[in-house]
Order: structure tokens, then C-alpha cells, then sequence
């Protein structure tokens, strides 16, 4: 069966192309999929600008739009264990992982489908009895939709989800590398009646199915999360057609540990925070941040545990982490590790490729931790996406700030400390979208996420996570117009 998905049908690229899809944790072939080129994307833009302009969709009220999310939430339940596999196969994470992320991106569909109806607009008061002054929510228009290969669908339900709620049309573009599950959400969007053209899928490589995207004049919005370089071209590239434009890129995230921390519970998160997915995770707290009284001990112990991490496949129960995605982004983490070492840091653990039963197939690097590093290091204020965790001292909050705030990101952050007051000082002039305080990782549909600085551009989930996708229009209503003589 073909795997594009344009106008509500599914069909092959025009010039013929496909891709083999291979699981990063043995190299097995999980498919052969469809490869698009720009032809096909401006194909789907067109059906996509068809649907918005001519279709029911975007007048569709809101509260039919937010029933459609809710049962596509339910099937994506139903459909659950199939597509945690798929995402498994395609990423080579943990299954238990997947299965996480699936029951996320129910709750994402959910959310979305119930904030869809529950703001429409607001009369304004404007003290003047024969005007009538409201404002209105509109759909933004066509949508063009960018997804990375770490959490594929999980990124990608927190772009549909808010889109189609809004009333948006879109043409969705995955990582070329994961495509599977965005496959299987197409179908179930088509099973819970979603119009034809409405929501459009193009598979490929970036510069060629993507890129049209970013230019093309029918399109409205561009979404995209992905890396921070991928993220400024395809800026530039949107600025011709001024299109709303809204980034999640990368992260190097501070992760602050005080001397007065409970230590067990921090080196633990620590250990979470940056080896988590192997480290392939945009809010991975690659840099560890330690008070200069603390870091001996806290070190050694972090280091012990990090040596032990077992690394597997997605159906190993044993696996506490997975493989790289790719060799060649094994490749790009080694060459950080090695740029680290060539300037200074201290290597601690890992940072040699891993032997053993059926390790060799696979992309796998180990947890690695480079002690003694500095600001000034590629390794700590350049984006790795790998288990490589960075080790730097601080004595007391203000340098703890400093070091934090002192990259070009601005995704996430955390603070440990059993002073409350400490954790809420620092918490508060870190310049970073999320901050976790004796936590890591966790978030809610209900708060904003996203990046200050380079980190990105707009807000996915919460409210204004809807407001992305959304223009607020105006509507002043004069019930007794009569001349106004400025000109008699
Ligand atoms: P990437 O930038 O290489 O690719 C992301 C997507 O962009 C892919 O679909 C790719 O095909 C596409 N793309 C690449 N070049 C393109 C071009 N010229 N035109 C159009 N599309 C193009 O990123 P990746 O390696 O897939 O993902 C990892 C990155 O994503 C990391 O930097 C990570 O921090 C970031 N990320 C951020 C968040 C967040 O919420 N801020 C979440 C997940 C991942």
C-alpha cells in the first residue's frame, strides 16, 4: 500500500522513490517506505489550501472538531500496542518507552480536543450602545508541519492535535528516519472522519519534501522541531512569505546540584535527566552543574551508577537504554567526545563503543561522563544528543546562575536543593522555558512548552499552545451607522 497520504488519498511519489527503514538496535529491515520529493509536497500544499479555502473544516464549530480529537485519542488506545512497536522498530528505544509515549500522545489529542471549544472569542465593552465589538478565533490557514525522528509521534501529535482543533488544514513532514507511526496516525485520522485534504502526509529527506514547506506561498504557519541549524534556515527561508513561524530546536540544559540536595534522589535524577532515551532528548540535562563542596563524592557515585547502565534493544526487559538513531549520529557524538577530551575535560566513564552480545549490530554508545569541564568547551555549549553528560564546579548561586544561563539555548533546566527559598532564587533567573525543582523531566499538557533564546519560537501545549495556531480577529459592528460629517 502506498504511503503518501494527499487530498484523502493514499498514493506513491511522483518520481518514483522509496526508503528502507532500518532499526538502529540491529540494523533489521522494519519497512520499505515511500520517498517524496518537492513535487509531492507542493501537491499536498495544494490539497491542504483547497480544503481550508473551500472545505467545511475551518467552519466546522469548534466543539465538532474537539469530538474528532477525542476519538481519534481513543483510537490511538485501541491501537496502542501496534504502535508502540512501530515506534520501537523504527527508533530503537525501549518498548515500555514507547508505551509511555503513546498514552502521552492519547492525552495530547484529549487536551487539544477539549481546549478546541472551551475559548471561542470575547465581547469587548466599548461603552458605546450601537457597537457591537467582539473577537473572534480563526484558523491560521494551512499548515506545514516538521517532526525529528526522537519522539515521532509524540512531536507530531503536539502539532496536529493543536492544528486540527484551531481548524487548520496541514501537510505533515516526519523524519525520514521514523516515519512508521505517522503512517498509522493518517489512517486513524482518516477512520475518525477527518475531510479529505485536510491533513495531508509527505515522507522524505528534508531539503527535498520539507523545504517547499518553509517557502511556498500557500502555506500559512510553519511548525518545526528539530536542530537549531535546521531550525535558523528554515526561519530565513519562511521570511519571504512573512509566515508565522514557530521553532522547537535544541537544548544544552543546565542541571544545578547543591551541596545541601538530598543526594540520593539527585544523583539518580541526574542519572535520568541525561541518559534517559540515551540521551536523545531535547530537554536532556546534559550539564551537570555540581557545588565545588559536593562534586568528589557526587561525582564518584554518579560515575558508579552510570557504569552500570544496561544497554539493549527495545524488546530486551533488561535494557534500561537503547541505541543512537543513526551511525552517523553515533559518529557526531563521538567527535564531541573526542573534541571534549582534546580540550581538557576528564573522562570518567564510557567513551568507547560497547562490546558484547549482539551490541555490535546496533548504534550504541555507553553513558559518558566528562568530569573537569568548563564553558568554554564545544562539548558543553554545543548540542551532542547523546549519553554524554558534562561535569562543571560552581561554588554558591550566583555562579550556578551564571554557568546555567551561559550557552545559547534556553529549553529547560533544574535545580536541587532542600532549601526552598535557594531552589525558587535560582529557579527564577533561569533563563530556560521549563524548570524542574528536585525533578527532572516530567511535564503536562496543560503548561506551555518550549525555548527562550535560541531554543525556539512560540509555545507547543497550554493554551497559547492553541494560540499558535490561531489569529485573534476583531470585529467592530456599528447597529446604527449614520454619517459622521468630517468631510461635509
Ligand atoms: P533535524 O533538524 O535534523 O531534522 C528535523 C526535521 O527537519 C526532520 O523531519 C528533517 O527531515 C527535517 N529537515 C532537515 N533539513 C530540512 C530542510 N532543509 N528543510 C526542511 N526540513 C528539513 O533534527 P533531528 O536530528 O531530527 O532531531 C533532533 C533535534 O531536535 C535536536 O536538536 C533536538 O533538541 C530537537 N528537538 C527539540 C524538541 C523541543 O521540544 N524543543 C523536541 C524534540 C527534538
Amino acid at each position: 500500500m502506498p504511503d503518501l497520504y494527499i487530498d484523502g488519498t493514499w498514493r506513491g511519489p511522483l518520481d518514483e522513490g522509496t526508503r528502507e527503514i532500518r532499526c538502529p538496535a540491529d540494523g533489521s529491515l522494519v519497512g520499505v517506505v515511500d520517498e517524496a520529493g518537492g513535487k509531492d509536497t507542493v501537491e499536498a500544499v495544494a490539497a491542504a489550501r483547497r480544503a481550508f479555502d473551500e472545505g467545511p473544516w475551518p467552519t466546522t464549530p469548534a466543539a465538532d472538531r474537539g469530538d474528532l480529537l477525542l476519538r481519534v485519542a481513543d483510537l490511538l488506545v485501541r491501537d496502542k500496542d501496534a504502535l508502540a512497536r512501530a515506534e520501537s522498530l523504527d527508533t530503537g528505544k525501549r518498548l515500555v518507552e514507547s508505551e509511555y509515549d503513546i498514552d502521552d500522545i492519547a492525552n495530547c489529542f484529549r487536551y487539544f480536543g477539549r481546549l478546541a471549544a472551551a475559548e471561542t472569542g470575547r465581547v469587548i465593552e466599548t461603552g458605546t450602545p450601537s457597537v457591537d465589538s467582539r473577537v473572534v478565533y480563526e484558523p491560521v490557514g494551512v499548515c506545514g508541519l516538521i517532526t525529528p525522528w526522537n519522539y515521532p509521534l509524540l512531536q507530531t501529535a503536539w502539532k496536529v492535535a493543536p492544528a486540527l482543533a484551531a481548524g487548520n488544514t496541514f501537510v505533515l513532514k516526519p523524519s525520514e528516519l521514523t516515519p512508521h507511526t505517522a503512517i498509522h496516525l493518517m489512517r486513524l485520522l482518516e477512520e475518525a472522519g477527518v475531510p479529505p485534504g485536510v491533513a495531508n502526509l509527505v515522507l522524505g529527506a528534508g531539503p527535498e519534501a520539507g523545504a517547499p514547506l518553509a517557502d511556498h506561498p500557500d502555506v500559512d504557519l510553519l511548525s518545526f522541531t528539530g536542530g537549531l541549524g535546521t531550525g535558523r534556515g528554515l526561519m530565513a527561508a519562511a521570511a519571504g512569505t512573512v509566515k508565522k513561524v514557530a521553532l522547537e530546536l535544541g537544548g544544552k540544559n543546565p542541571n544545578i546540584v547543591f551541596a545541601d540536595a538530598d543526594f540520593e534522589t539527585a544523583v539518580d535524577m541526574a542519572l535520568t535527566a541525561v541518559f534517559l532515551h540515551s540521551g536523545q532528548v531535547c530537554s536532556a540535562g546534559a550539564r551537570l552543574l555540581v557545588e565545588d563542596t559536593l562534586h568528589d563524592r557526587f561525582v564518584d557515585e554518579l560515575v558508579r551508577r552510570a557504569s552500570g547502565i544496561r544497554l539493549g534493544g527495545p524488546f530486551d526487559e533488561s535494557a534500561q537504554t537503547g541505541p543512537l538513531i543513526s551511525a552517523a549520529h553515533r559518529a557526531k557524538v563521538e567527535a564531541y567526545v573526542a573534541k571534549g577530551l582534546a580540550e581538557g575535560a576528564v573522562l570518567r566513564c564510557g567513551g568507547a563503543r560497547p562490546t558484547g552480545p549482539g551490541l555490535d549490530r546496533g548504534f550504541y554508545y555507553p553513558p559518558t561522563v566528562l568530569d573537569e569541564c568548563s564553558g568554554d568547551m564545544s562539548v558543553v555549549q554545543e548540542e551532542s544528543f547523546g549519553p554524554v553528560l558534562t561535569v562543571e564546579r560552581f561554588s554558591g548561586e550566583a555562579e550556578a546562575v551564571r554557568l546555567a544561563n551561559d550557552t545559547v539555548y534556553g529549553l529547560a533546566g533544574a535545580v536541587f536543593s532542600t532549601d526552598g527559598a535557594k531552589a525558587q532564587r535560582v529557579a527564577a533567573r533561569l533563563r530556560v522555558g521549563t524548570v524542574w525543582i528536585n525533578d527532572y523531566h516530567p511535564y503536562v499538557p496543560q503548561a506551555e512548552w518550549g525555548g527562550f533564546k535560541q531554543s525556539g519560537l512560540g509555545r507547543e501545549l497550554g493554551p497559547s499552545g492553541l494560540a499558535e495556531y490561531r489569529e485573534a480577529k476583531h470585529i467592530w459592528r456599528n447597529t446604527d451607522p449614520s454619517p459622521q460629517g468630517w468631510f461635509a
